[in-house]
């Protein structure tokens, strides 16, 4: 039997729109705007001014606190500015601007050879490295956890729909994801690694089984293809069938979970000596017309990826990340940023736009719950303005999958409603 969680559901994959599209380059145009928050913590501060020359690597935000992170040029040219404008949530925040001049001259950081745990540790601190799957938590923190590990696990699921570019880096450069994943075992001092791939992605499987051949403690297992199976807490639930806490962290049961862009990105760092100013990103959904995969430079806006890759019909929302838990866009002006892991164009016949009705209490949306939540209990409980009540069913415990609402026949906002009750909660200090 295939390594699963429970509950759960099958949305439909879509992966096979982009997952034929090897990986390509994309170059910047003319100006690419670097937002100084790209990970969750504290906002970058600005460290160069109008004027300033600048390489692809060179420091323009740095890390304002511990749980922060550094940003980079992605481009060489000069600086123009600092100008405020919308992120893909929707916020206004400082953008530093530069103007490319086409050279892409690079500054590198020296490459490590056998460094140390504490070596690998700074390097992703001075790299800038964040949570690549989306999350952009920064990686340092986690490497530096106060609590003993017992396994690092890797997160080579992909469970998003239409999100394929883990999928193409285990296929098309698997050696180096496994050289970033033993830099991240050596810097937790772990002797071993479990590493969860979807049965759906089973050549990724071959390949990852055969570049991590002869390397002790490193074990691919394959997962049922199951949504949300990436979830920190479903996915240490499927390899090791512990649980973490109510209100824990996966490192308070022994494990510290990280993905296959974040380990890619870890050995740029390290190996190749590249800060974090570019990533993979699945550009897809039915209304681009040519799906792709592209490793794209920070700072270049959405408008510039669709346009490379056209779109040959109309779309009704546009979404930066997966089409479960990404973000709906309002325009196309917000830039690629560390986290932005795809770029979805939908059409009407993709999303199934319908208004929401009544509740009528078939409780499939608890069934599917993958943290065993009653979800329209919360959204009940919210729209009566019942916040401690709300409270009483774990909303804090949401982890915003969508699973409840995928499956709701009545079409109910509950992820919005477990997002507000969570809002209100911390808001009224409840
Ligand atoms: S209540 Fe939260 S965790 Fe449960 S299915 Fe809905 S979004 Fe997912
Ligand atoms: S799935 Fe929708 S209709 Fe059914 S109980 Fe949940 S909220 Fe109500």
């Amino acid at each position: 039997m295939k390594l699963t969680f429970k509950h759960g559901i099958h949305p439909k994959e879509r992966k096979e729109l982009a997952a034929d599209s090897p990986i390509e380059v994309m170059p910047a145009g003319a100006k690419v705007y670097i937002p100084l928050i790209q990970h969750i913590g504290a906002p970058a501060e600005a460290c160069v001014a109008a004027g300033d020359r600048v390489k692809a690597g060179t420091i323009v935000g740095k890390a304002a606190s511990y749980v922060s992170a550094n940003v980079f040029s992605s481009v060489s040219g000069t600086v123009s500015g600092i100008v405020r404008r919308t992120n893909a949530a929707g916020r206004k925040i400082p953008h530093v601007v530069i103007d490319n001049d086409g050279e892409y001259e690079e500054e590198t950081l020296p490459p490590l050879v056998d460094p140390t745990k504490e070596e690998i540790i700074a390097r992703c601190k001075e790299a800038g490295i964040v949570g690549m799957g989306g999350a952009t938590f920064p990686t340092h923190v986690k490497l530096e956890s106060k609590t003993p590990i017992k396994a690092l696990i890797i997160n080579g699921s992909e469970c998003e729909p239409y999100i394929t570019t883990d999928y193409r880096l285990m296929l098309e450069r698997p050696e180096n994801v496994v050289s970033g994943i033993i830099l991240l075992a050596k810097a937790l001092g772990v002797d071993t690694v479990l590493v969860g791939i979807e049965g759906n992605k089973k050549d990724a499987i071959d390949r990852m089984i055969y570049a991590s051949d002869g390397i002790e403690g490193i074990l691919i297992h394959e997962l049922k293809t199951k949504y949300p199976q990436g979830g920190e807490k479903q996915l240490i639930y499927a390899l090791t069938k512990e649980k973490v806490p109510n209100g824990g962290l996966p490192s308070d049961v022994g494990y510290i979970v990280l993905n296959i862009s974040t380990a890619y990105a870890v050995y740029e760092a390290c190996v190749l000596g590249r800060p974090c100013y570019a990533r993979f990103m699945t550009v897809s959904g039915e209304a681009i017309a040519r799906p792709a995969n592209l490793y794209v430079r920070t700072g270049v806006p959405f408008s510039e990826v669709v346009d490379r890759l056209g779109v040959k019909e109309e779309y009704v929302k546009a979404v930066s990340g997966g089409p479960m838990m990404g973000i709906s866009l309002s325009d196309l002006t917000p830039s690629v940023s560390k986290g932005s892991s795809a770029l979805l164009l939908l059409t009407e016949r993709e999303i199934r736009a319908v208004r929401p009705t009544t509740c009528i209490n078939c409780a499939r949306c608890a069934s599917v719950c993958p943290m065993n939540l009653m979800p329209m209990m919360t959204d009940a409980l919210i729209l009566q303005d019942k916040i401690k009540e709300a409270k009483e069913y774990y909303p804090m415990s949401c982890i915003e999958c969508g699973c409840c609402a995928y499956v709701c026949p009545a079409k109910r906002p509950l992820v919005q409603s477990q997002r507000l009750a969570k809002k209100l909660i911390r808001e009224l200090k409840i």
